[in-house]
Parts: structure tokens; C-alpha cells; sequence
């Protein structure tokens, strides 16, 4: 840690934002992108995972960056271990005071891929580098969920579980949640086999919808478009969902990818946390972009910015 986590920095992090949650001066979110950091490649520069292989001490100083651009403080981030499974994360009062929180989350290995709360001031977090990240907000109960979903937790439907324990936990209607799909791999970039097929085929009835047969036995997969489905089989409203539409194998330049880079190369990190203040302006990314609207076509986005090469 070389700095506090609050003060502003000349080379801030980009972001991006949704515009689907910026309504609220009481909630706060962000997809980071790889820019705006200190690391060195092949992580530069902004790389949030410290279980890659990076400097520490850089991702340190990156996370303050990240964290830091909305004075969020080391002991409000939630993280737990990432399994691509199908568990989801009920943070309440219960966990939240246990001795040692957030931190022993990770300490005692709690692996889960959704985390949910309605508690404020508590930044729940996924990390990913080609994997969706979705955050939803229920504006009504006042509750927020962070999404990993990557193939595996996505034929697990995952983010309908997360709504599901959201209704479970605070009477959640999904018909009233706003909904953000970051940041992730994309059709134009995803080309998968018959592990993963099989595995759609067992999730989603029409999921060839979402699929481009490419060369015998492969497709190339929307899974965006598939996690929009289950969104809205559980329930979510279509022009509640908004989708960043941005490929992280198609943009390396802002994004990490693992499909693009492996082996080796750097983490984003996805937020969502509600504040208790209702006074004062909802903090503004300090420097980044905003994502398309429910309307917004996935995929055009990254065909116009491919890299040459
Ligand atoms: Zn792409």
C-alpha cells in the first residue's frame, strides 16, 4: 500500500459505467478496464488480481486506484473465491459482523459465483478477464447483486439464482431490477465445442439463438445473449437489461482477455455497492466510458474497434 486510498491521481483508472445504474446518487458501480494502472506487461497496466503472477505491490497500488476513485475503503470490498459453479452469497448482518470481515471471506476460501446484499456501504466485487460480469440493482428493496459468469456458472444459471436469493433474502420482484451486463468475451471472439454446447443445451431450450455454427463440432457463442435470456425467463424486464456490448478479446487494448492473451494476463474487477449517505452527487468515474443502453447491439461495438492483427 503506497498511498491512501482516497486522494485523486493524475493517471486515473478508466472505467466504464452503465447508464442503466447511474440514475441513482445512492449507488455506485464500475467495470474496470486494464488502463489507468502501474503493472508491466503483460498486466499492464491496471491489474486488480493479485493470484496471477503479477507484482504485489503494483496491484496494490492499483487497487487503491480503483477502489480509491470512489473512496472505497479495503474493508468494504466483498470478494469470495470464484468457482464457476452456482452458488450465490447472501451477505447479511450475520456474516458482516463476523470477526475479521470482508478479509476472511477469502482467508476461509468461500467460493461462490454471485454475491447479494442490502447492506450499505459494502462494495460486492467479481473478478474477471474474459468471463460476464452482470450487477443488478433492485431499486425498490434496496438490494444489489454481482454476477461471475462465465460458461460453466452461465448453464448453471447463475444470475437467475442471484435473483432468486434476492426475492429469498428481500422480496425481491426481478420486474424491478435494473440490470447491467459488463465487459466479457462475445460471439465475434467465442468460439467454443462440444463441452460447452452440451452444456447450453441443458440451461436454455433456444439457446442456438445465440450461436453461429462455425466448422463441424464448434460454434461461436453469445453468451450474453444467453445470460439476457435467462434474465428474462426469471423474470427481469428486456429494457431493464443493459448490455456494455464491449468484447474483452476484441478490445486487449482496454480490457484483459484470457482467450486473447493466455497464458498469462491481468484481472478486472466489477463493483456494485449502496450507499447509506442520500446527500451529496454520486461519485463520477474519473475517466472512462459509458455503456449502451438495453437497446444497444452487442458485437457491433467490437467488429468496428477489432485490432489489426
Ligand atoms: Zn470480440
Amino acid at each position: 500500500m503506497t498511498d491512501s486510498p482516497t486522494h485523486r491521481f493524475p493517471d486515473s483508472p478508466m472505467l466504464i459505467q452503465s447508464d442503466n445504474l447511474r440514475d441513482s446518487n445512492r449507488l455506485v458501480h464500475a467495470f474496470s478496464t486494464r488502463q489507468g494502472g502501474v503493472s508491466r506487461a503483460p498486466y499492464a497496466t491496471l491489474n486488480l488480481g493479485q493470484s496471477v503472477g503479477d507484482d504485489p505491490e503494483a496491484v496494490q497500488e492499483n487497487r487503491w486506484r480503483f477502489f480509491g476513485s470512489f473512496g472505497i475503503q479495503p474493508v468494504q470490498v466483498v470478494r469470495v473465491k470464484q468457482v464457476h459453479g452456482d452458488g450465490v452469497l447472501t451477505v447479511d448482518e450475520a456474516l458482516a459482523s463476523r470477526r475479521g470481515f470482508p478479509g476472511v471471506l477469502l482467508d476461509e476460501g468461500y467460493a461462490y459465483d454471485a454475491l447479494v446484499t442490502n447492506l450499505t456501504d459494502l462494495a460486492l466485487v467479481v473478478s474477471t478477464a474474459d468471463c460476464l460480469p452482470i450487477l443488478v440493482h433492485d431499486p425498490v428493496h434496496r438490494a444489489v447483486a454481482a454476477v461471475h459468469a462465465g460458461w460453466r456458472s452461465t448453464a448453471k444459471r447463475i444470475a437467475a439464482r442471484a435473483l432468486l436469493a434476492m426475492t429469498a433474502a428481500y422480496g425481491t420482484d426481478p420486474a424491478d431490477c435494473r440490470v447491467a451486463i459488463g465487459p466479457g468475451i462475445r460471439g465475434c471472439c467465442y468460439e467454443v465445442g462440444a463441452a460447452v454446447t452440451d452444456a447450453m443445451a441443458g440451461v436454455l431450450p433456444g439457446w442456438g439463438a445465440h450461436a453461429v455454427a462455425t466448422r463441424p463440432g464448434h460454434v461461436r457463442l453469445d453468451l450474453a445473449g444467453v445470460n439476457r435470456a435467462v434474465l428474462e425467463g426469471a423474470g427481469v424486464r428486456p429494457d431493464r437489461i443493459a448490455d456494455t456490448g464491449l468484447c474483452t478479446a476484441c478490445r486487449a487494448d482496454v480490457f484483459f482477455s484470457h482467450r486473447a492473451e493466455k497464458p498469462r494476463t491481468g484481472r478486472m474487477m466489477n463493483l456494485i455497492l449502496l450507499r447509506a449517505e442520500t446527500t451529496g452527487k454520486a461519485p463520477a468515474a474519473p475517466g472512462g466510458m459509458s455503456g449502451k443502453g438495453g437497446d444497444g447491439a452487442p458485437g457491433d461495438q467490437c467488429r468496428a474497434a477489432r485490432r489489426e492483427g
